[in-house]
């Protein structure tokens, strides 16, 4: 299928795709980064991300962000850009939807007892981790395991990578080694997602209690669109008056990501993508200025949301309940559910503890929870 008529030369283009591990033919009414986003949309680990968290455990209510809302957030902010700066759409939304595919349950909390108890097997690395799932883990396809996508798709969903697993998987691992760029779209979906979960994180956390709009106040990012929505907007309740300030803040982001890219491309000029990976720095960014004022926000959130007791709390939890499967598993493969167990049988410990780490980082908070019940909490027979 043709590109889009008004991409621009250094867009990632369908004609210029590196391809994929298993050669297949093109699909007739589609592009091949369509077909990947589609192939993304209907995997079992993207359905699973509604059942994700990164700071509110999915139980505590039903009205905070999950992995799932937060990977559309980010395709809805990276699409907007791409479209602007005439690159790439299809792939843009692919790797958006794609990013957080091997994010554990229980948020940054659960990736960090998981690496803390693979470490002696090679750690666990959630970027990593979306990789294998795309191109090993999940069971779609009749002649290839995982979703078999295109090298760009790929390329993005492995945003950063340790040198040592860099050197796994072949030439999706060059640039952590080389140290030459990905494409536009995948810098740019690594911008949207930093904007998509600062901007959640403040709405979520004034709507858990954990922060007030007066702590918020100290940020000038927050002040700024507060004072001028709380002037225009007197009489307006405070959930209206969030959320209009929190789309005022993307809005903000989004306008001077678009402006400060459009003068790095019209000073770089990069003739095509192979141009763009040769650039001695990434040109999708934002200003100097704007990205001090993000790293403001950013500070305050690990401060006062991260940090909250309520939040150390669940996370300390979150940890113990992964270190424990973990550590059980290990210590014991046949308490794994036959399949996973038969993929333990003849292999060596690093091998099997791979195997139980994909099998928990797999889990949803929910399910997570009740094989720590089932394991460890038994029910007292009444005798
Ligand atoms: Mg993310």
């Amino acid at each position: 299928m043709a590109d889009p008529c008004n991409l621009a030369p250094y867009a990632a283009h369908d004609s210029s795709t590196r391809g994929r591990i298993h050669p297949e033919s093109s699909p007739r009414y589609r592009s091949a980064f369509q077909r990947d986003r589609d192939r993304i949309v209907h995997s079992t680990a993207f359905r699973r991300l509604e059942y994700k968290t990164q700071v509110f455990v999915n139980h505590e209510g039903d009205l905070y962000r999950t992995r799932l809302t937060h990977s559309v957030e980010v395709a809805q902010i990276g699409r907007s850009i791409a479209r602007t700066l005439r690159l790439n759409e299809d792939l843009t939304e692919a790797i958006a939807l794609a990013h957080d595919l091997g994010h554990t349950p229980f948020g940054h909390a659960g990736q960090d007892a998981l690496n803390r108890c693979m470490t002696p097997y090679g750690g666990f690395e959630h970027n990593f981790q979306s990789l294998r799932v795309v191109d090993h883990l999940e069971e779609k396809y009749a002649q290839f395991a995982g979703l078999n996508l295109t090298f760009e798709s790929r390329e993005g969903i492995l945003k950063h990578c340790s040198k040592s697993n860099a050197r796994q998987v072949g030439m999706v691992g060059e640039r952590f080694l080389n140290m030459t760029q990905p494409s536009l779209e995948a810098q740019l979906v690594n911008l949207a997602d930093q904007i998509a979960y600062n901007n959640h994180d403040v709405d979520d956390g004034l709507r858990a209690g954990l922060i007030t709009i007066e702590q918020l106040c100290e940020i000038y990012l927050f002040r700024e669109q507060y004072e001028t929505v709380v002037s225009s907007y007197p009489k307006l309740n405070q959930r209206r008056t969030i959320h209009e300030v929190v789309r005022r803040m993307i809005n903000r982001l989004v306008i001077d990501i678009v402006e400060t890219s459009e003068k790095n491309l019209a000073e770089a000029m990069p003739e095509n993508i192979e141009t763009v990976r040769q650039h001695n720095g990434p040109l999708i960014c934002f200003s100097e200025e704007q990205a001090r004022l993000n790293h403001e926000l950013k500070h305050f959130l690990r401060e006062k949301l991260y940090r909250h007791y309520r939040v150390m709390r669940m996370t300390l939890k979150a940890e113990r309940i992964l270190s424990e499967l973990f550590e059980a598993f290990l210590g014991e493969p046949r308490l794994l559910p036959d399949e996973q167990y038969e993929l333990t049988l003849k292999l060596p410990t690093t091998d099997q503890a791979r195997v139980i780490t994909d099998y928990i980082a797999g889990m949803t908070d929910r399910y997570a929870l009740s094989e720590h019940q089932k394991l460890f909490s038994p029910p007292v027979p009444t005798v």
